[in-house]
């Protein structure tokens, strides 16, 4: 019998000790209620960390895209663009406010909205009369998209730059905070986030204003009045004061956390790179990404393996991994949504999510740990064009299986 191995999971909360300071301040307060001195100060350590004007503490990165929406003057009927190669959480919102999304592809050279199919998507819009309010640019896996060529786009035609930073705090684009390029950017600290507070989003604009029209938005929209009073549609959309607790202690191991993701990539790369039809995720010379999450594509042609068998041998030896997202222009609810390619005919984001994985990344990843994955690709790559004998074994009702011989003879030891 194997002993049983420590499951790996991609990406889970890493707690420094810090957080735990700062909420036991928090109940020796009784400051256990929404609001209360440490969003605002989480708000300051955020806005300070980026360099933005203002910045609102919410439930969640998805609330802070729809505020972002409502800020940008998003209506029932609005045409709003977004990157499709992203989590559905960046889209959900568009329909939220009753307004309609297209989807724009990936340039191959950082996966991130594509310049010359977002060109497109204008052209059409114009031609059509229905050029969109704003403009969703989601900053993939820690990498910031391209900005200077998108924003200039946008100014040309006049739509609003939300940058969904869910992924990307801490990484930068030409010495800027991603986050900060657009109009209204955000942060997430769901659990599986660089960093995180339970739950969590942060809006960030140096329009101070709009980022007090989101507070009052996320406070169920109470009119200065004695009496609850309410002209407009209100949310309960803020963070709680024990959730900011949290995020002030992540915030101070945040540039920590992006050298210990940055570290895994290289040492992922440094282990597997060379291997025949194996890509990683590129970084784009414009700027450094948090390496959130370690993604790779592997050619099957030339690797002989496909992600899904290698997501399988991970999973058997009890390590957590994912595919790349699956573009929302291929999802059920955004299907009837126009789409515009990259190349002529050619999708870059079908094909990275086809070939696609993100790999266990966390910044509590220990080297053995680390070394066990790798171990397990490595035999993957290197077993797969020779010792794929492929016989046809046990015949029981239907329940055969093609299996590779390592699978018959006993797995491969990975310690
Ligand atoms: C996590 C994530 C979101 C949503 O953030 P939540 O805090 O989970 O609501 C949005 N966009 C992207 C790209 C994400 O990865």
């Amino acid at each position: 019998m194997a002993i049983p191995q420590k499951r790996i999971c991609l990406s889970p909360p890493h707690m420094s000790g810090y957080e735990q300071e700062y909420v036991s301040d928090a109940f020796a307060s009784n400051w256990i209620a929404p609001l209360g001195p440490h969003v605002d100060a989480f708000e300051a350590g955020i806005a300070k960390y980026v360099g933005s004007g203002a910045a609102a503490a919410l439930c969640s990165g998805t609330a802070a895209i729809h505020l972002a929406l409502k800020c940008a003057g998003v209506r029932r009927g609005d045409w709003v663009f977004c990157s499709s190669l992203t989590f559905a959480a960046s889209a959900n919102p568009i329909l939220y406010e009753g307004a309609l999304p297209v989807f724009v592809d990936s340039e191959p050279q950082s996966w991130n909205m594509s310049p010359v199919a977002l060109e497109k998507a204008f052209l059409d819009a114009k031609r059509k009369a229905r050029l969109p309010r704003a403009v969703i640019v989601v900053n993939l896996y820690g990498q910031s998209a391209d900005m200077d060529p998108i924003l200039t786009l946008c100014a040309d035609y006049g739509a609003t730059v939300i940058e969904d930073a869910a992924e990307s705090l801490g990484a930068t684009y030409k010495g800027n905070a991603s986050g900060t390029l657009g109009k209204f950017g955000m942060f997430s600290f769901n659990g599986n986030k660089i960093i995180t507070t339970s739950g969590g989003g942060m809006l960030i604009s140096d329009d101070v204003e709009a980022i007090n029209k989101a507070r009052f938005w996320a406070t169920q929209a109470r009119d200065p009045a004695r009496h609850y009073q309410h002209s407009e549609i209100g949310y309960n959309y803020r963070l709680s004061n024990i959730a900011a607790a949290i995020g002030r202690g992540q915030l101070c191991v945040l540039p920590d956390r992006i050298k210990k993701r940055r570290k895994i990539f290289a040492h992922y790369y440094s282990e597997l790179a060379r291997f025949a039809g194996v890509e990683f995720m590129p970084e784009a010379a414009y700027g450094q990404s948090n390496r959130w999450l370690t993604t790779l594509t592997i050619d099957p042609d030339i690797a002989k393996l496909t992600v899904n068998d290698l997501m399988d041998a991970l999973a058997d030896e009890e390590i957590e991994s994912r595919p790349v997202w699956k573009p929302l222009h291929l999802q059920p609810i955004f299907a009837d949504y126009p789409y515009y390619t990259h190349g002529v005919g050619e999708s870059v984001s079908d094909r990275l999510f086809e070939n696609g994985i993100c790999l266990p990344s966390g910044s509590s990843l220990t080297e053995t740990e680390q070394g066990r994955v790798i171990q397990v690709i490595k035999d993957c790559l290197e077993h797969r064009d020779k010792e794929q004998v492929g016989f046809f074994y046990g015949s029981n009702g239907g329940n055969s299986h093609w299996l590779n011989k390592e699978a018959v003879l006993g797995a491969t030891s990975t310690n």
